[in-house]
């Protein structure tokens, strides 16, 4: 079953998976010790969901493993014709990845399904609480950078996450985790324009510009939009400073004017964006962003 299960993922565009079981996640203390030092800015609802982090099995009732995988993003950066662009895994030509995945992911519960009837699942991505890469770790996908992203040896960090909780009873072989291979390097801590990567593993998220380009509520300030550039929403220069990314760069025009945007209504914008990764900002962010960022570039 698990030959199949491998297959089939690797049909449908993942590029790895693997299992661990339900049980504390790894750094888990390090994930505590964050939170307690307010390095989560105002995500709250990560406060929240504590308990649920600390023991994946309270997300699914009798859970017995859990199965990580990884989908890669392009490595060409959403751009506008006139050069202004968006974090990579926001492609405007795709629909959103929490569903795309999702349907994915529930195309591989048949499998399990068929060799474990009655089985229940949970899939995750992306937004539930549960810790992912820790997850991914133990589950010996890849190891954790100085960046604090799971990064694939051989292939970067250039993916989404994804996982699927289940009760089948399957065989779960203890994986030793991929250990940390950053070695001496610390060019995505020298290459953070803000300073958010504030020494290796430690993310001060208040200062990160993905967070405070999506999550975050507010305007943008005038300092921090000239950190930005010319990315008007998220920042990938963590990843692009990494050499197991091994330089992958380029640029797809796939998104509309900077004129076309700053036009849009609400009605445009969910035309337009409503089915991508963009839409999580919403149309009065993206503008806002994308204004700080032109007056400054
Ligand atoms: S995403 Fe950008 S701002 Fe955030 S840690 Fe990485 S380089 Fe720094
Ligand atoms: S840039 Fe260097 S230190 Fe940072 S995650 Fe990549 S290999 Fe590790």
């Amino acid at each position: 079953m698990w030959t199949s299960l491998k297959n089939k993922a690797k049909d449908l565009g993942f590029i790895s998976l693997g299992i661990s079981r339900p049980i504390r996640p790894l750094y888990f203390d390090s994930f505590q010790r964050w939170i307690s030092e307010h390095k989560h800015a105002d995500m709250r609802w990560l406060e929240k969901s504590i308990e649920k982090r600390e023991d994946p099995s309270k997300l699914l009732k009798g859970c017995s493993a859990v199965i990580s995988l990884a989908f890669p993003y392009s490595s060409e950066k959403p751009q506008t014709p006139d050069g202004f662009c968006a974090a990579r895994y926001s492609s405007p030509q795709q629909e959103d990845y929490h569903r795309r995945l999702k349907k994915l992911c529930y195309e591989l519960t048949e499998i399990i399904t068929e060799a474990y009837a009655g089985s229940r699942f949970k899939v995750c991505v992306d937004s539930s609480p549960i810790m992912e890469k820790t997850l991914a770790i133990s589950a010996g996908i890849g190891f954790m950078g100085k960046n604090t992203l799971l990064i694939i040896p051989g292939y970067g960090s250039y993916f989404f996450l994804a996982e699927i909780l289940t009760t089948a009873p399957m065989e779960v072989q203890a994986q030793k985790p991929v250990g940390n291979l950053c070695g001496d390097c610390t060019r995505c801590i020298d290459a953070c324009p803000t300073g958010a990567l504030r020494g290796p593993f430690i993310l001060d998220a208040s200062r990160c510009l993905s967070y405070l380009s999506i999550e975050h509520k507010g305007k943008i300030r005038t300092d921090v939009a000239r950190k930005m550039g010319r990315c008007f929403f998220g920042c990938d220069r963590c990843q692009e400073a990494c050499p197991f990314n091994n330089g992958k760069t380029g640029a797809d025009v796939s998104l509309p004017s900077t004129e076309e945007i700053l036009g849009m209504d609400n009605k445009a914008f969910q035309r337009r964006f409503g089915n991508t990764a963009l839409a999580r900002a919403g149309l009065e962010k993206i503008k806002s962003n994308l204004e700080a960022v032109k007056h400054c570039s």
